[in-house]
């Protein structure tokens, strides 16, 4: 599969990884927005968030605890950040394989910011 996302999760393409699970992995984004950006997504190919099913919810949950747990891992939980997820051309999505945009680490303008 042409997918870049499988390619880091089997290992083919490198990441700087802080999480992993049988389900899940996160890894620093190649070109960060902010001072940490994580990248958090699932290991099952789903394109985007509009193919998600009722058969995802339990991953969808782990995919927010992972955010919140990585949050408090890397000291920017009290602080603050934001979780963004792409969708499709008018959302911004490069990359067809779901993900939370994980970012923090200084103080975040624009949407209400
Ligand atoms: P999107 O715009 O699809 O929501 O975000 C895709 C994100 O993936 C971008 O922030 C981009 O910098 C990141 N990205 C694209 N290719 C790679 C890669 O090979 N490695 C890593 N770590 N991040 C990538
Ligand atoms: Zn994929």
């Amino acid at each position: 599969m042409d997918c870049i996302f499988c390619k880091i999760i089997e290992g083919s393409i490198p990441s700087a990884k802080v999480f992993e699970n049988d389900r899940i992995v996160a890894f620093r984004d190649i070109q960060p927005a902010a001072p940490v950006h994580i990248l958090i997504i699932p290991k099952k190919h789903i394109p985007t968030m509009n193919d998600v099913t009722a058969e995802d919810d339990a991953l969808m949950a782990e995919l927010f605890a992972a955010a919140r747990q990585i949050a408090r891992e890397l000291g920017i939980a009290e602080s603050g950040y934001r979780l963004i997820n792409n969708v499709n051309a008018d959302g911004g999505q490069v990359v067809y394989h779901l993900h939370i945009h994980l970012l923090g680490g200084a103080k975040l303008h624009g949407l209400n910011g």
